[in-house]
């Protein structure tokens, strides 16, 4: 399951974050999750907590958001969502897709924390 791995390189990314920020209480973590990413969301869950158990991340809930595949064609100079049954053509002109303007990412968003407890541990 790719799910497993990438999940593995966002949590050490996200205890990099953690470590730097001062061990906050992480409550919630955004995943930007691109349509074109390649990922199944509800594997990414299911990996997320199987992950974060007795770790940093033990409370913290995983919130995806699903970013739209978006094109941009140089002819129309117009963004437009490119559909599979169009083989991801322009719709107005036909144009082949050439520039993918979003879509394919896969990475952290925003986290929450809960700053009073952060702020009653640390002191
Ligand atoms: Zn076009």
């Amino acid at each position: 399951m790719k799910e497993v791995d990438r999940m593995q390189v966002l949590v050490s990314t996200l205890r990099e974050w953690w470590v730097e920020a001062g061990n906050p209480k992480i409550q919630a973590v955004h995943l930007l999750v691109g349509a074109l990413s390649g990922v199944d969301t509800k594997r990414l869950s299911i990996a997320f907590d199987t992950q974060k158990v007795g770790t940093f991340l033990d409370r913290a809930n995983l919130v995806i958001e699903e970013i739209p595949f978006v094109a941009f064609c140089s002819s129309c100079q117009q963004e437009y969502q490119p559909e599979i049954g169009n083989r991801y053509c322009c719709p107005l002109c036909n144009h082949p897709l050439h520039e993918i303007r979003s879509g394919r990412e896969l990475k952290i968003g925003e986290i929450e924390c809960s700053t009073q407890e952060a702020r009653g541990k640390s002191h």
